[in-house]
């Protein structure tokens, strides 16, 4: 029976547990297993002792902490934290503290959780396996021969291993929702602008959205229902309230359209397409009917993303100049001092975005490469919204297959992109995407499904989450 946040949160603001005890218990956890796991890159012991102090002064005081009352959080390590070491996992920021919170931070304090540790990711949370972090790889809690995915790897693992109640992640092309699936837990990448992205180190900002990992979908819902909203410091941010998803999965899929795309890419395994059937007959028998949609541009995302990413990356790493922030080598004079600091500081696969980026973006191939991609965008949305006037919800897998080897995709890096082909055209779109554990595949290794749907439809993918957890209990 896994743990609800809710049921804790009820717990500590009745005063039966406190956030002490919660917190000690997952430090325990943490000091057992985390060596083997390297799912963080800083356990903030003392901060989080603090504040689980003060969640339990409140209780004592009559005072409501709040919904996620001693809840303990992990964060990817590309979130402002506050006087807290802030890395993406990157050399470049090596020393590097912010000097404030993320909006995501402050939410969650006033919520009355408790931020137990900064996760891994590939640096600056590109990739998928969690190989690319300069500080050496997260391992999967189901196998630890295995990658847990990426580029959440760590949020994904702390929540897999019991380190954390919940995590958060972030999620440009799949980063929430691959490592997801492949360490067993939910993980939702909401509709861009859901959630405040204020002191989200920027990777690719039209597509960079913050999401959940957890181990239901109803916590995902309370956690989303926590930190969803509009956030006037984020000028992407949607101003509106949006509708509490905790009330949308009690709601069941009866009469519900989930769409099967059929003409989706091929390359997914078969113990993985296996279970994506099993997922649209699970959902048959709970009431929802079952149609045919085509998304034709949808086998483009990969490629269109592989420009645009990797062009506003271009544009958002240059301010790691060895001036403003972090690491700075040495030099004769400024500008050799900018080449050796970037030499130093960025690992092989930023260095290989950001020259992508560079390039798709220079004089004479602006319009060739990076303007047919923006078109390519438009079609993947377009396609995708007319799908969703024939279906409610989409499934697709979220990975083509469950968690691979150390060293698997060897050093090729396209073998590594193929691993977001089903996740990526979401984001293109803005569209909100979520992956449902939904039993396991080779090696009993889980398997997540895909559930889709159009923009501030998180109702209803929500229902069918739900609906497909409650087919697997
Ligand atoms: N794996 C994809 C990439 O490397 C997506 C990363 C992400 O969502 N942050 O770009």
């Amino acid at each position: 029976m896994t743990v609800r946040a809710a049921d804790v949160a009820a717990a500590v603001r009745a005063g039966t547990t406190t956030a002490t005890e919660l917190l000690e218990q997952h430090l325990a956890t943490i000091a057992q297993r985390e060596p083997e796991i390297h799912a963080f890159n800083l356990v903030m012991t003392d901060h989080a002792r603090e504040a689980a102090a003060a969640v339990d002064a409140k209780v004592a005081a009559g005072i409501d902490p709040g919904p996620l009352a001693g809840v303990t959080v992990a964060l990817k390590d590309n979130m402002c934290t506050r006087g807290v070491p802030t890395t993406c996992s990157s050399k470049i920021l090596d020393g590097w503290k912010p000097p404030y919170d993320a909006t995501i931070v402050t939410t969650l304090r006033d919520a009355g959780a408790v931020v137990i540790g900064k996760t891994n990711l590939d640096e600056f949370a590109m990739g998928s396996s969690t190989e690319n972090s300069a500080f050496g790889p997260t391992r999967n809690p189901h196998d630890t021969s295995r990658v847990p995915g990426g580029s959440s790897g760590g949020s994904a693992a702390s929540v897999a291993a019991g380190f954390a109640h919940l995590a958060l992640g972030s999620d440009t092309g799949g980063s929430i929702r691959q490592p997801a699936a492949l360490c067993g837990v939910v993980g939702v990448k909401p509709t861009y602008g859901y959630v405040s992205r204020y002191g989200l180190v920027a990777f690719a900002s039209s597509l960079d959205q913050i999401g959940p990992f957890t181990n239901s979908v109803a916590d995902a819902a309370l956690l989303l229902d926590v930190i969803g909203g509009h956030d006037e410091r984020d000028s992407t941010s949607i101003p509106q309230v949006h509708p509490s998803l905790t009330d949308a999965i009690t709601q069941g899929v009866e009469g519900l359209r989930v769409g099967r795309i059929t003409d989706l890419p091929e390359g997914a395994d078969p113990d993985v397409q296996e279970r994506l059937e099993a997922a649209f007959a699970a959902l048959r028998d709970a009431g929802a009917t079952i149609v045919d949609v085509q998304v034709p541009a949808f086998t483009f995302g990969l490629t269109a993303y592989y420009l645009i990413a990797p062009a506003e990356a271009s544009s958002n790493l240059a301010r790691y100049d060895g001036v403003r922030y972090g690491l700075r080598v040495e030099a004769a004079d400024t500008n050799a001092m900018y080449g050796v600091t970037r030499a130093a500081g960025f690992g092989d696969e930023v260095k290989r975005r950001i020259m992508l980026g560079t390039y798709a973006l220079s004089a004479g191939y602006y319009d060739a490469y990076y303007g047919k991609a923006l078109k390519v965008r438009r079609l993947i949305h377009d396609d995708f919204e007319r799908a969703y006037q024939h279906a409610d919800v989409l499934l697709t897998p979220t990975s083509p297959t469950v968690a691979f080897p150390f060293g698997d995709k060897g050093d090729n890096p396209f073998a590594m992109y193929l691993c977001d082909t089903y996740t990526i055209p979401t984001n293109l779109a803005g569209h909100p995407g979520m992956s449902v554990p939904f039993g396991t595949g080779a090696h009993a290794l889980p398997v997540g499904v895909q559930v889709l749907a159009g923009t501030l439809q998180e109702p209803v993918m929500f229902r069918v989450a739900a609906a497909l957890e409650r087919a697997m209990q």
